[in-house]
């Protein structure tokens, strides 16, 4: 059992049904919603550990709901997959620039579904039996906190941590000090962007000792990225 609970918010009755039976069959807890009213109810009631959320809905559109739901502190950490009929690039990144995890495009085989929520999941923390993220032979161990490389831990404050998880699980991407800020710090902290210079030499400094420097890169203009390749 992986205990996720899943809102589903659809309002084709049979693409409900259908996604609702693949769930279960996957071992989520699916909790079915046919437009983003009710799924406002459900999310009253409890907080599910992703959305899957179809763009096109009667009322208030998949993506105006997740756009609002961003913006609410309590809801903008729920994971949220779009589902929609349309495929066109920019509809993708207007998909993802609000904030949503993943976007899949209709018709979709369950396999692919089940995996894109279980990747989404796994990133999120979510998954059950995830708590420990490897790249390379860095090992990050979310329960308990603790980052090696090898079978030799590296001490790291509890931010350099929080830091080395979002890169750990966002490898290969540029993230500018602003997005960093937001992603580690929270939107709400006020941090002095150099604050995060310091977080990373002291990280680079860290991962010298055990010659991985390497793995945080410096992108000269716009900011930071983690990857295992130089
Ligand atoms: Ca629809």
């Amino acid at each position: 059992m992986t205990n996720c609970n899943i809102l589903v918010v659809e309002d084709e009755d049979a693409i409900r049904a259908m996604l609702v039976m693949v769930l279960e069959q996957a071992d989520f807890t699916p909790i079915a919603a046919a437009d983003a009213q009710e799924a406002q109810k459900a999310l009253n009631e409890a907080l599910p550990d992703l959305i899957l959320l179809d763009w096109m809905l009667p009322g208030i559109s998949g993506v105006e709901w997740a756009r609002r739901l961003k913006k609410e502190p309590m809801y903008r950490d729920i994971a949220i997959i779009l589902l929609t009929a349309r495929g066109e690039e920019e509809d993708k990144v207007r998909g993802l620039e609000i904030g949503a995890d993943d976007y899949i495009t209709k018709p979709f085989s369950p396999k692919e579904l089940v995996a894109r929520i279980r990747a989404v999941l796994r990133r999120t923390g979510k998954l059950q039996g995830a708590s420990t993220i490897m790249i390379g032979d860095l090992v990050l161990d979310t329960e308990q906190h603790r980052l090696s490389i090898g079978d030799k831990p590296l001490e790291v404050s509890p931010t350099e941590f929080r830091l080395m998880q979002f890169f750990m699980t966002h490898p290969d991407k540029v993230y500018s000090r602003t997005q960093l800020l937001d992603q580690v710090w929270g939107r709400s902290v006020y941090i002095e962007e150099r604050t995060i210079d310091v977080h990373i030499r002291r990280l680079r400094k860290i991962l010298a000792e055990h010659s991985r420097e390497e793995l945080v890169q410096t992108v000269r203009g716009f900011g930071y990225r983690f990857s295992l390749i130089d």
